[in-house]
């Protein structure tokens, strides 16, 4: 009997080693794909679809912008385009 236990308890015991290393290494991939992200945070965003402020470096959906000479304008009170 007391081997069974044993058994049962070793079994138990590798599923859980198993379990929370499964889970550390998608947790792993999760942290990297977070850093990547984290990353690219600081640099010029790549989505075509924004523009960046001429007056205060904002970046702006291209919708949302005003078109100013060559540039644009995020439209906020000190970014109005002179006319
Ligand atoms: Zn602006």
């Amino acid at each position: 009997m007391l081997k069974i236990l044993l058994l049962i308890t070793i079994v138990v015991v590798a599923v859980l080693l198993v379990r929370n290393a499964l889970k550390a290494a998608s947790g792993k991939r999760d942290g990297a794909e977070d850093s990547a992200r984290d990353a690219s945070a600081g640099a010029p965003p790549a989505d075509a679809n924004l523009v960046r402020c001429g007056a205060c470096g904002a970046f702006v959906p291209k919708a949302d912008a005003v078109v100013a000479g060559t540039g644009y304008r995020c439209g906020g009170a000190g970014c109005a385009p002179k006319r």
